[in-house]
């Protein structure tokens, strides 16, 4: 049976998860910032500051003085507590987990990676995760009774026909809760369910999940050379092709969750068949493996995509002749999403991003060619700055940007 105690105390719930949302998505504010974002009501919002201050979970900090002194006291802001509201990303990719740990002040303090056994399944991924985040914790004494949350970056498409997992809150039930998508349900691909509920159940806590190419975009908008963009296309090219899109500062995620995969554009419905059920994909022409090969045929053996790069830059002709041949064929595909989508920015990460103008020219000229050429746009073309840690770091920005958004009743009443 519902009382009226347990009405206020859900209300009260619901105005303090507005108050840290904002403060989460938005770093420190005042408190008049706080009552316009959240639409409480002036002596609420004091009331659920002051609580939350008790508790620990906020903290009041001065402004800068960056603006003119006005007449009165410099404003104080109120920002999440460092020492609480602890956020995991982990990134599963291809052979190695990698781990960031963000503070509840979006600062990151620690970051780490594990090798994967060859072909481990979604269990073994699982374990290995959660022993690098309890073997990170206990090295740098990181207390993980202030988790709150973690990220999970995995590979493929997250998409929607599985059952969405919704995980909430200390000793919440790890099973697949609902197909309703709610706050905080993520939908997951069934081979991944396990790995899902394993770490939920270790942790205890709230689980988002999503793509990690995806991640990696979300992650140089949130931290990165994207900072101020919010329409971007970011590509990943790596052993495989992935990307991400932001428009009007969003994840395009898309209908079916194959949203920015870039890789499986189709250059060539009759060329060679694709993991992905297609032909003549992108990542087929692209992907490290096919590097490798095109660069064996032109007499230069080569072991790793690494090696790969180490002889680009090293200026080995075949090996830049290869690379900058594919990089033209990136460009062909990034001029058609940028023709499309319109964004201010395209950023490209991964291994091979790190050979600077001799893969992001020919995307230049790709671009600039074919890309609208009647109507030019500034458009520029970047190397993303996160590097590895990219997607783990994209987890936790997810956890950042994917709170509830605030109750249309609290919304401020229209005068
Ligand atoms: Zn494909």
């Amino acid at each position: 049976m519902s009382t009226p105690t347990d009405a206020l105390q859900r209300l009260r719930r619901v105005h303090e998860d507005a108050v840290l949302s904002a403060l989460r998505s938005a770093g420190a504010l005042s408190r008049a910032q706080l009552t316009e974002r959240t639409g409480l009501s002036r002596t609420t919002l004091f009331a659920i500051v002051s609580d939350l201050m008790e508790r620990g979970a906020v903290i009041e900090t001065e402004a800068a003085p960056a603006e003119p002194r006005g007449r009165g006291r410099p404003a104080t802001l109120v920002s999440l507590n460092p020492a609480a509201g602890l956020l995991v990303g982990l990134d599963l990719g291809r052979g190695r987990v990698r781990l960031a740990v963000a503070n509840a002040a979006h600062q990151v303090v620690a970051t780490a990676s594990a090798g994967l056994p060859e072909g481990a399944g979604p269990l073994e991924q699982a374990e290995a995760a959660v022993r690098l985040v309890r073997e990170v914790a206990a090295e740098r004494g990181i207390g993980l009774g202030a988790l709150e949350a973690v990220g999970l970056g995995l590979v493929g498409v997250v998409d929607e026909h599985v059952p969405a997992v919704t995980l909430t809150g200390p000793g919440a039930p790890a099973s697949p809760a609902s197909r309703e998508p709610g706050p905080g349900a993520a939908r997951v691909p069934a081979r991944y369910l396990p790995l899902v509920l394993r770490v939920a159940e270790e942790f205890g806590v709230r689980v988002a999940v999503d793509n990690n190419a995806r991640l990696a975009a979300l992650a140089e908008a949130t931290w990165g050379v994207a900072r101020p963009a919010r329409d971007m296309v970011y590509v990943r090219w790596s052993v495989g092709v992935g990307g991400g899109f932001l428009a009007g500062g969003r994840l395009l995620r898309g209908a079916h969750g194959a949203g920015g995969e870039l890789g499986h554009v189709s250059l060539d419905p009759a060329g060679p068949a694709c993991h992905c059920g297609g032909r003549g994909c992108l990542e087929g022409r692209i992907g490290g493996q096919r590097l490798l090969d095109a660069c064996a045929a032109r007499g230069v053996a080569l072991e790793s995509l690494d090696a790969l790069v180490t002889a680009a830059q090293d200026r080995v002709p075949a090996v830049c002749a290869v690379v900058a041949e594919a990089a033209a064929d990136l460009g062909r595909v990034l001029a058609g999403t940028v023709t499309q989508l319109d964004p201010s920015l395209v950023v490209v990460g991964g291994e091979l991003a790190a050979l600077g103008s001799l893969v992001l020219d020919p995307i230049r000229d790709a671009i600039s060619g074919q890309a609208l050429p009647r109507s030019p746009r500034q458009i520029e073309v970047t190397q993303a700055d996160l590097g590895v840690n990219a997607s783990a770091m994209g987890a936790i920005a997810l956890l950042l940007h994917e709170e509830p958004s605030i109750p249309a009743h609290l919304r401020p009443a229209i005068p």
